[in-house]
């Protein structure tokens, strides 16, 4: 599998100062993709080991508080053991901070997935233009949700996420 690029420091994708990984390949094709030089399941680096130790060692800084996994499509059926086994490693190794992830998948379609023993907050739902909002935080369209998982898995129901709590 492939990714397409980390960002070091990122205040765009999730609450607070961030390290974020955008993997490579998406099939949804969403008219009006933000990041369309993703789609493609072979362009990119290669996701390795190593890569995952890197984005590890950048979420060590005790400003970054949370790791944020975008597409690309973390939960596509190539990328979903390499997006499951950093998520797992990074909370692992770190309990405290906060993992998200998006993806163009509902919930009720993945929510089996081992990945969510280690996520906090999903936003799902394909990208819609005719719902696009720009004053919509964390999402670009208002089918999409931002859900938290923790509660959401407690409750046995949907629990939208609500800021400030990871
Ligand atoms: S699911 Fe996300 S990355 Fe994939 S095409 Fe839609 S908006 Fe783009």
């Amino acid at each position: 599998m492939r990714y397409n690029k980390i960002r070091k420091m990122d205040i765009s994708n999730g609450p607070g100062i961030r390290v974020s990984i955008f993997f490579q390949g998406c099939s949804f094709h969403c008219d009006g993709c933000f990041n369309e030089d993703t789609w493609d399941f072979c362009k990119g680096l290669e996701f390795t080991d190593e890569t995952i130790e890197k984005v590890l060692d950048l979420c060590k800084e005790d400003y970054i508080v949370g790791l944020s996994m975008l597409g690309g499509e973390p939960m596509h059926p190539k990328n979903i053991s390499g997006s499951t086994k950093l998520a797992k490693m990074f909370k692992e190794r770190y309990p405290k901070k906060s993992l998200w992830s998006w993806t163009g998948f509902t919930y009720e379609t993945i929510k089996d997935y081992e990945i969510f023993n280690y996520l906090d907050v999903l936003v799902d739902g394909q990208f819609k233009k005719d719902l696009f909002d720009p004053r919509l935080k964390y999402k670009g369209s208002s089918n999409q949700r931002v859900i938290d998982i923790k509660k959401s898995q407690k409750k046995g129901e949907i629990i939208l996420y609500k800021d400030e709590e990871y």
